[in-house]
């Protein structure tokens, strides 16, 4: 990072849309900018469209890849038509090319010793922390984001049925990880769709992925294929999964799985 505009002012400390959206759009305005990034957060999905719609230029949201062609568009490419195509778009008329991106879709920025950016101290404004007022703030019950686990044991239609992800729970709980989902078992209700790890789910990257009983579509690899380590646990030794596993098992799930816990234990 060259520069970090920095706004120090406590009216801003929780998060409002309104002042949030008008005062990035008049730093993006003074500073012109060719391409402006997002990230895809709740804070990110809901002041882009503000932004992009100021600026009156376009927005490519919840990008999966981003690269540059030779004349400088942003290529800006995101699952589109359910998630059955992918589609790479650019904003050759207008500036900033504006997208949001996906949580964990990139790798950590590795840090440079010895650089020092700079710091730009901005005023803000009165009249644009004024428009509206916080009157209360309900927190809500906060439950771990399975993005943000280190550890996580995935099962799929060869659980058989909601019981069986009690094992996988167990395995989860064992290794301090915790538990995801294919689609399909979401969408038979066996396992709440805040589990659900691809392309129409969660974009994960955990430093351990064990996926038991799931064949790897390729919807279900989108979200989860870049984790450091991946472990497939399958009875089907031609499943597609494997092709991306750093360690197989093939075999049953329910024989495997109590192995592994009583290891693990031990
Ligand atoms: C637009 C679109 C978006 C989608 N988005 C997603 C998404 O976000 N995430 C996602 O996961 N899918 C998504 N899908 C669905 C995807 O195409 C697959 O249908 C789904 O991932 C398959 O789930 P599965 O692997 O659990 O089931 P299956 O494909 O049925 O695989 C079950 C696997 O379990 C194995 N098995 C069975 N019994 C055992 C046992 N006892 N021990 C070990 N292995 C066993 C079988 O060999 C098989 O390989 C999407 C599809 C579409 C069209």
């Amino acid at each position: 990072v060259n520069k970090v505009y920095l706004y120090d002012c406590s009216s801003l400390t929780k998060f409002r849309d309104d002042p949030y959206v008008d005062i990035i759009t008049e730093l993006v305005k003074e500073i012109k900018p060719s391409i402006f990034l997002i990230g895809a957060t709740s804070i990110g999905r809901s002041i882009a469209p503000r932004i992009a719609t100021k600026l009156r230029t376009g927005l490519t949201a919840d990008c999966t890849g981003l690269d540059i062609d030779s004349e400088g568009n942003l290529l800006q490419t995101r699952p589109t038509f359910g998630g059955n195509i992918m589609a790479t778009i650019i904003t050759p008329n207008n500036r900033p090319q504006m997208a949001t991106v996906r949580y964990k879709i990139m790798n950590r920025a590795k840090k440079i010793p010895g650089f020092s950016g700079e710091i730009i101290v901005r005023k803000v404004e009165r009249e644009l922390i004024d428009r509206t007022s916080l009157r209360k703030i309900f927190m809500a019950k906060e439950e771990k984001n399975i993005t943000e686990a280190k550890i996580i044991v995935s099962g799929g239609k060869g659980v058989g049925n909601p019981e069986g992800f009690k094992l996988l729970k167990e395995l989860a709980d064992a290794l301090g990880g915790t538990v995801g989902a294919s689609r399909l078992v979401v969408d038979e209700g066996w396992i709440p769709y805040k589990r659900q790890v691809g392309l129409s789910g969660k974009t994960v990257k955990p430093k351990l992925y064990i996926a038991c009983g799931i064949s790897g579509a390729v919807q279900h690899l989108a979200g989860m294929q870049t984790s450091d380590v991946i472990v497939a646990i399958n009875s089907d030794s031609s499943a597609p999964i494997f092709k991306v596993a750093d360690y197989g098992i093939v075999g049953d799930l329910f024989e495997i799985i109590p192995e592994i816990i009583k290891f693990v234990k031990k």
